[in-house]
């Protein structure tokens, strides 16, 4: 039966153009569950495989979409039978093998994990990779001691995918939660998430000139990486840790060590990619228990499969607000 996909394609002159295309069954990459996809969603690894690939992609005709959630349809695995309703996020679907964008996709059952009871899968994806790897790095800061009593957490990237989704979980959790945002007219959407103190990006985007200033947060989910990050990490309290998730303002890190030795700063590397099963399903359990889903609704910006070239250039802009949900039956 044929169905449609978005299949991105290169030329001989290695240039690529992603479009809808009407593919079959017999299209599919091997794999012993297949999915009817419900939604996916946007993450910046998507822009890039929608685009020229940026080092992802292996293969060519590919199929982006780092995320999905749907039902399966078929199964050769014990784990899932046709009916259940599944979530896959990283182990590199989307980018070395085919993902998300398709009405219907063929994964591993080991990349599969049940949503959890309360969970849909159009709210699945409104948190997606993003808000997944939000959950992992707040449940990394508790691990390493940060309790609401302990001071404000700082959220860089704010009104990003991870920013928003953090920003909601921690107000949730009793935290006081500052925003770094470099776009002043989200303050409201900020402040409808749970964020009390708004950061402007350009006050905290700069080389540091000391490597110790005044000690601020308790704790901090850094989607930005490079001199906002360095910076940072000067102005952690004693002992708090920086869940570094992202490198949207850069990978280098011009920083010293002197946070750390001074003050026992910590810094938490974050991979959602990798992360084994059993972490995961505590993870999506701690979404369905700890995410108020109306706040969740409220990021929700809805598309179909047709908006994915332009939304792609977007996030690679840095253009994109809240959670971008993908209805992928919608065409
Ligand atoms: P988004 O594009 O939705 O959000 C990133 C936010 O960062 C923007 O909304 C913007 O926030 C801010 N920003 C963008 N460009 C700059 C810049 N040049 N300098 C400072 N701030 C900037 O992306 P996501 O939230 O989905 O992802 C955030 C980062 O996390 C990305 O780098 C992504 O690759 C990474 N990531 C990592 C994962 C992992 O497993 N470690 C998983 C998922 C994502 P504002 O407008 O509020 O300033």
């Amino acid at each position: 039966m044929a169905f449609k996909a978005l299949v991105v394609d290169k030329d001989d002159e290695g240039k690529t153009s992603a479009a809808i295309k009407t593919i079959s069954e017999a299209d599919l990459p091997e794999g012993n569950v297949t999915v009817a996809v419900e939604y996916s969603t946007v993450n910046y690894k998507d822009g890039l495989c929608i685009g020229p690939g940026g080092g992802l992609v292996r293969n060519y005709p590919h199929v982006p979409g780092i995320d999905l959630a749907g039902t399966v349809e078929s199964s050769d695995d014990d784990r899932y039978v046709p009916g259940d309703k599944v979530v896959l996020t990283g182990w590199r679907v989307g980018e070395a093998y085919w993902g998300g964008y398709s009405q219907k996709a063929r994964v591993n059952a080991d990349w599969l994990v049940h949503l959890p009871e309360g969970l849909t899968t159009k709210q699945a994806m409104a948190v997606g990779t993003a808000g997944f790897t939000s959950m992992l790095s707040v449940m990394a800061l508790e691990a390493h001691g940060l309790k609401p009593d302990n001071g404000p957490v700082l959220i860089t990237g704010a009104a990003g995918g991870v920013g928003s989704v953090a920003t909601a979980i921690l107000a949730n959790l009793g935290y006081e939660v500052a925003g770094v945002t470099g776009r002043p007219e989200t303050a409201d959407y900020l402040k409808s998430l749970g964020v009390t103190q708004i950061v402007p990006r350009d006050e905290i985007n700069e080389a540091i000139k000391k490597p110790l200033e005044k000690e601020m947060w308790a704790g901090c989910i850094d989607a930005v990486g490079g001199e906002m990050l360095a910076r940072l990490l000067g102005q952690m309290k004693y002992g708090g840790s920086v869940a570094s998730v992202g490198l949207a303002g850069g990978a280098a890190l011009p920083a010293t060590v002197i946070p750390f030795l001074l003050r026992g700063v910590n810094i938490l590397g974050i991979d959602s990619v990798m992360q084994p099963y059993e972490k995961r399903v505590e993870a999506w359990h701690r979404i369905a228990k700890d995410l108020p889903m109306e706040k969740l609704e409220d990021m929700i910006v809805p598309a179909g499969l047709s908006d994915l070239p332009q939304l792609g250039k977007d996030i690679l802009k840095g253009q994109i607000k809240g959670r971008v949900v993908v209805d992928i039956q919608q065409g």
